[in-house]
């Protein structure tokens, strides 16, 4: 794992206020990251880095991919990076006193994330601790279990 981390942000809409404190208080720090966000978590996320640093702050600095929003497949995308290796920690503040539409996306998307031991913060201060570990400015490599037996038992079905 690199010292810059491909780090992916997501809130449900109830959520995305907190989201939007959280990533003001840690603004210093998330710019040292790749930062992968849903489409409306991701508009949100610059404008609060962009209001934060003003005009000081040049586009090149802020390294941020916007995917789809969340309902129409950002999930999806976010979960499939997940399975590809390519997303090192994952905030996601999901809504726990609503039902979402895309309620199979996210419960897939968290099913991903534990599968490959993507460190993953479900709330702000689990998001604290994440982000203040030592762990998280190191190049720390979480173990990926490995799965060659099951898909070797499978196919010997
Ligand atoms: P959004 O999606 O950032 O486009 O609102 C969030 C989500 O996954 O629900």
């Amino acid at each position: 794992m690199d010292v810059k981390k491909r780090v992916a942000l997501v809130a449900h809409d109830n959520m995305k206020r907190d989201l939007a404190e959280w990533v003001d208080w840690n603004w210093e720090k998330l710019l040292e990251h790749h930062l992968i966000c849903t489409g409306t978590t991701g508009k949100m996320v610059e404008k609060t880095l962009k209001d934060r640093r003003g005009s000081d702050l040049h586009t090149s600095e802020m390294d941020i991919t916007l995917l789809k929003s969340g309902p129409l497949g950002g999930d999806q995308q976010l979960g499939a990076m997940i399975a590809e290796g390519r997303v090192e920690a994952l905030i996601f503040f999901w809504d726990p006193m609503q039902a979402q539409p895309h309620d199979v996306d996210v419960k897939a998307l968290l099913r991903l994330a534990t599968l490959y031991n993507v460190p993953t913060a479900i709330n702000r201060s689990s998001a604290d601790f994440l982000i203040s570990s030592p762990l998280f400015g190191s190049d720390y490599c979480p173990v990926v279990k490995d799965y060659k037996s099951y898909i070797e038992r499978t196919l010997n079905q």
